[in-house]
């Protein structure tokens, strides 16, 4: 598989965010692939968070010339608000006392130099997805992750998947002594018992899906 540079990777892993050194190679080589199979669809991701997974994905569109749109309100999911696991105080804007990740994400696309074919659509995942009228070559799905915004996600973005596109979910776990169930019960499990994606790789909690009708 393909292998991001070392520059981006560097950056990649200096950026605040949950996607394992792992799993974002595995993203990047997947994300490749699926431009190369339908060039001239952009990508999408959902859950920018503080650019980490966006540097993979973003350093994917750039060497296959296309575009990543990537759709986050910036102000996190439940539980990385204060007095949950995943708060962090440094994200909190001072003025509003409310979390902000967008200042943090626009660092992180300079450093990596993908201010041009990264496009950060600042917005509710359902709204965004209603107004998205392209198809799609390659979607990540790794926002909010309890019942209700998985499966406004699936319903979403699934149907704008190109016929041969890819449906790339994080945070699948088989096992809830893992990690919470919803991507896998309201995500990734539709998607395969629809009949319309086959799974054609796994990475931790990585799995990633293909279209086939
Ligand atoms: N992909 C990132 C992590 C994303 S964390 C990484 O690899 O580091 C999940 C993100 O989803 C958070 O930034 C949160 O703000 C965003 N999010 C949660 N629910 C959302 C919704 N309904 N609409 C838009 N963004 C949402
Ligand atoms: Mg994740």
């Amino acid at each position: 598989m393909k292998r991001i540079d070392a520059a981006s990777k560097a950056v990649a892993l200096a950026t605040k965010g949950f996607m394992p050194e792992a799993e974002g190679d595995a993203l990047y080589g997947a994300a490749c692939l699926a431009c190369d199979e339908l060039p001239g669809l952009p990508m999408v991701e959902v859950g920018t968070y503080c650019g980490r997974s966006t540097v993979w994905l973003g350093a994917a569109a750039k060497s296959k010339k296309t575009v990543l749109f990537t759709v986050d309100h910036h102000s996190g999911s439940e539980e990385n608000q204060q007095g949950w696991e995943w708060f962090d105080e440094s994200l909190v804007d001072s003025q509003t006392n409310r979390l902000n990740t967008l200042p943090t994400f626009i660092q992180t696309m300079n450093q990596a130099q993908l201010g041009d074919v990264v496009v950060p659509i600042v917005a509710e995942s359902q709204l965004a997805s209603y107004q998205f009228a392209s198809e799609i070559a390659f979607c990540f799905i790794d926002g909010g992750h309890g019942k209700v915004p998985t499966q406004i996600d699936y319903a979403g973005w699934a149907p704008k998947v190109a016929k041969s596109g890819y449906l790339a979910i994080h945070d699948v776990f088989i096992d809830s002594r893992d990690g919470g169930q919803a991507p896998h019960d309201f995500i990734y499990r539709p998607a395969l018992d629809s009949g319309k994606f086959i799974e054609v790789l796994s990475a931790g909690s990585l799995r990633v899906l293909k279209r086939n009708n």
